[in-house]
């Protein structure tokens, strides 16, 4: 009976990840998307505490240690809801790195429990299989593990890029014998310290494999990680022949793939280029892509809130430091002003806009701003060209033109944001020093450029202020 009721709870489980994953993918239904799934989550977790049974002995056991896992899980939910709680929207990809490293280090943990009894009990020909699987999920969850620490590092700025000549072989090497030590591991499960050297040499090709990537890359990099964790998790999943485990391990493995591959589409990059090209990493130091020059001019609020006041058609360029001032919710007061104005209003949405896939959208939307009004760079490079101005609010990299000309950038062949077709360009930050790839941009420097100094929030204030003035 207990066995039946479980199914119905991973089962539960199952179909409330798929749902959860489809209604993630509108900003109307997400937040109800993460509840339900989590639901499914909950249910699934307190079924296989108090429902799961295995025999032994022609007695039927459950789970026993209660205690253990109930202290386990409530440090872990305090520890987890303290942390979302407290985490800035723009600390948002740092969190997801090291959450995401934690999955993979549970994977890799569960492998070396699994493999010490496995050592112990097997016997030999019944179980190559079931070796590979928890070989599998310990390569793969430690690589997750130490790659998304150094992706932690490398986004709130505590470590650099590093990539040396001969590096690329060198972790084709380091992976190379961490599967061949899996091999014969599985060959022959009687040699204890072996499963250490699998572990060690997985955490130091998890390393090399992140360290060089750098500058505009980074989103690429933690969506694949994240893939990662989800195999490793179905590795687990197949292990212990757990339904909800596997289907839930496959959903994040699928989603953090296909999510790459976008990632990939929008940065015009083939993985493989991203993986081995050390794109926005160290190149950008050797390259020529950081040497804009000229006079920038500036142009005073009055001015700037004149020109939108009278313009037919503002599109808005919301970038990273937008999300940093927290000027979402005045950046909407702003719109709602132009719009009484009769002033035609849109957002234009770069893919890699923030630092995490889909920034803008969700920092938008938190202040209700219409999705109607959010256009995708490809829509949105159609319409500059009809644009009378375009504010761009803390956006740097996403409008650099040097993604286009420059083939010496580390950015070259990134698609933008064509706002120079626009008639004028506003463009608001706190200085002109470069965003998050490192380099600067010519944009500033163009003739149809004015820049408007300022923290964004403020300097949203001052021009609300000012144009309701006119
Ligand atoms: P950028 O990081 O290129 O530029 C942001 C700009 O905002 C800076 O130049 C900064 O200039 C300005 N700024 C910072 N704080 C404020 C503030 N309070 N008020 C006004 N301006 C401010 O941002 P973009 O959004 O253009 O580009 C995103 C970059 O991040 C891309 O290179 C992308 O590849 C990368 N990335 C994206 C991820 C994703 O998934 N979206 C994940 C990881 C990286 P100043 O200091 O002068 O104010």
């Amino acid at each position: 009976m207990s066995q039946h009721l479980l199914t119905i709870c991973y089962l539960i489980g199952s179909v409330t990840f798929i749902l959860g994953l489809k209604m993630l993918s509108n900003p109307a239904s997400a937040r109800k998307g993460n509840l339900v799934a989590a639901g499914g989550m909950t249910i699934a977790i307190l079924g296989t505490i108090f429902l799961y049974s295995y025999q032994e002995d022609n007695t039927t056991h459950y789970l026993g240690n209660h205690i253990w896992i109930f202290v386990a899980l409530v440090i872990g939910s305090v520890v987890g809801t303290l942390a979302a709680k407290k985490v800035k929207m723009t600390a948002m990809p740092e969190m997801v790195s090291l959450f995401n490293g934690m999955g993979g280090a549970c994977a890799a943990l569960i492998s070396i429990v699994e493999f010490n009894h496995f050592s112990k009990e097997a016997t030999h020909d019944a179980s190559s299989s079931k070796a590979l699987i928890i070989l599998l999920g310990l390569v793969i969850g430690s690589v997750s593990f130490a790659g998304s620490m150094i992706a932690w590092g490398k986004l709130n700025g505590k470590i650099k890029d590093l990539s040396f000549k001969g590096q690329n072989i060198l972790n084709l090497l380091v992976l190379a014998l961490a599967l061949g030590c899996t091999a014969s591991l599985i060959m022959n499960p009687y040699q204890g310290m072996m499963l250490y050297v699998i572990l060690s040499l997985s955490i130091v090709y998890g390393i090399f494999f992140v360290m060089p990537i750098g500058g505009a890359d980074m989103p690429v990099v933690i969506s694949l990680l994240n893939s990662f964790t989800g195999v490793a998790a179905a590795c687990g999943g197949f292990l212990y022949d757990n339904k909800v485990m596997l289907t839930g391990g496959i959903l994040v493995g699928a989603a953090g793939t296909l999510l790459t591959i976008l990632m990939c589409k929008a940065m015009n990059r083939s993985l493989k280029n991203v993986l081995i090209g050390s794109f926005g990493g160290n190149a950008k130091v050797a390259s020529g892509g950081s040497s804009a020059q000229g006079h920038h001019k500036e142009i005073s609020m009055s001015d700037a809130a004149v020109v939108m006041s009278y313009a037919n058609k503002v599109m808005i360029v919301p970038g990273y430091g937008l999300a940093v001032a927290q000027a979402q919710h005045t950046c909407h007061e702003l719109e709602k002003i132009l719009v009484e104005k009769g002033v035609e209003v849109k957002y234009a949405i770069h893919p890699v806009a923030g630092r995490m896939p889909g920034h803008m959208n969700v920092l938008l939307a938190e202040a209700d701003v219409s999705y109607d009004l959010l256009l995708e760079m490809e829509q949105a490079n159609d319409e500059f060209s009809t644009t009378d101005v375009v504010l761009i609010l803390g956006a740097n990299d996403v409008v650099n033109p040097a993604a286009k000309s420059d083939p010496s950038s580390p950015i070259y062949g990134m698609p933008i944001l064509d706002v120079e077709l626009a008639k004028n360009v506003i463009v608001n930050k706190r200085s002109m020093k470069p965003g998050y790839a490192g380099i600067e941009n010519d944009l500033f420097y163009r003739p149809k450029t004015s820049m408007l100094f300022g923290d964004a929030k403020k300097v949203l204030q001052d021009l609300c202020a000012e144009i309701k003035s006119h």
